[in-house]
């Protein structure tokens, strides 16, 4: 029989797991050729969530828990979800119940007549998001298929079914920092969208305030782009380019008379300011790869498991 697992990663959500359990199991229930689980990865909530997941797992075996040691993140959280699945099947969703758990019947239905490995949904409508939210998104993924070397797919979250090969093909990636819907993306096999309407959220609020939407967004670009350190050097032979045009205009001046370069006070501040503004926005850009690098290198592990509850081992 076929074996999935519904990955569902949780912050702070007290509010919608026992909801979310209840559509989710009817849904699971209703498939009678797949024997399914829920893991619920609660990444260091400090609500009741806990609790919760505990009780659920208590009267249901079929509901797999991990607890992490503290708050990680939602990709970890993710990541986690996949490093710990033994099944065929695995879908990725929201706890907050944006993604509808109604659609896994379809995912799977759709994975299984096109043999696709990952069938990815893309968001038709969004409810319930601020035009804020909907805007930077917009803009967000713009900029990233403009810089990055991978065309990913627009409207897209992590909402998606991946089989045992995309499972595998992901759980041997090394790197710690993980843009997870770019990397599904560029391990390849057959993926196909599914397109859906992204629902409100149905309890509580937003798990990403924007400090947080800002650092996934950063992760997404250095991880998969090289091109603001390419316009960095692009910024920097620009500089050079004005320095030599404008040498030449002051000793051409000189020579034929009609520059001063000498009383020039405020070109010479001029070039100052902009010849240290490129530097520190090139030191800048580099800063930000050097720390990338230093955070791989140092190898710390993405996440630290606290407690295990119905995994087999
Ligand atoms: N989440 C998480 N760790 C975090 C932040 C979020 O596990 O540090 C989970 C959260 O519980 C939810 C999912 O990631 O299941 C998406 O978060 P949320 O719905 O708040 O984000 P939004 O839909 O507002 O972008
Ligand atoms: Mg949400």
């Amino acid at each position: 029989m076929l074996t999935l697992s519904v990955i569902v990663p949780c912050f702070n959500e007290e509010a919608v797991i026992q909801e979310f359990y209840r559509r989710t199991k009817e849904v699971l229930n209703s498939m009678n050729d797949v024997d399914s689980f829920i893991v619920f990865i609660n990444d260091g909530s400090r609500d009741n969530t806990r609790f919760i997941l505990n009780h659920i797992a208590d009267q249901d075996n079929k509901v797999r828990v991990i607890h992490f040691s503290r708050n990680f993140g939602h990709q970890p959280a993710v990541t986690a979800g996949m490093n710990n699945c033994t099944t065929d099947l695995a879908v990725i969703i929201d706890a907050d119940l944006q993604d509808p758990p109604e659609l896994i019947p379809q995912l799977v239905a759709t994975h299984l007549k096109e043999e696709a490995s990952v069938v990815y949904c893309v968001r038709k409508e969004r409810k319930g998001e601020t035009a804020f939210k909907k805007f930077t998104a917009k803009m967000f993924y713009k900029l990233m298929n403009r810089m990055s070397e991978v065309e990913f797919p627009r409207d897209t979250g992590d909402f998606r079914l991946v089989d045992r090969k995309a499972i595998a093909a992901f759980n041997r990636l090394k790197e710690k920092g993980k843009y997870i819907r770019g990397l599904i993306t560029w391990i390849g096999f057959k993926q196909i969208p599914f397109y859906y309407d992204r629902d409100a959220r149905f309890a509580g609020e937003t798990k990403y305030p924007l400090k947080k939407m800002l650092t996934f967004a950063k992760t997404a670009l250095l991880y998969f782009s090289k091109k603001p350190l390419k316009l960095s050097i692009g910024l920097g032979s620009l500089a050079f380019f004005i320095g030599i045009v404008y040498a030449l205009w002051v000793w051409l001046g000189y020579l034929f008379g009609f520059t001063s370069a000498i009383t020039g006070w405020a070109s010479t501040v001029m070039l100052i300011i902009f010849f240290g503004g490129v530097q520190l926005l090139t030191i800048g850009v580099l800063g930000q790869y050097i720390g990338v690098l230093f955070d791989e290198v140092k190898s710390r592990p993405e996440y630290i498991i606290d407690d295990k509850i119905n995994f087999e081992d």
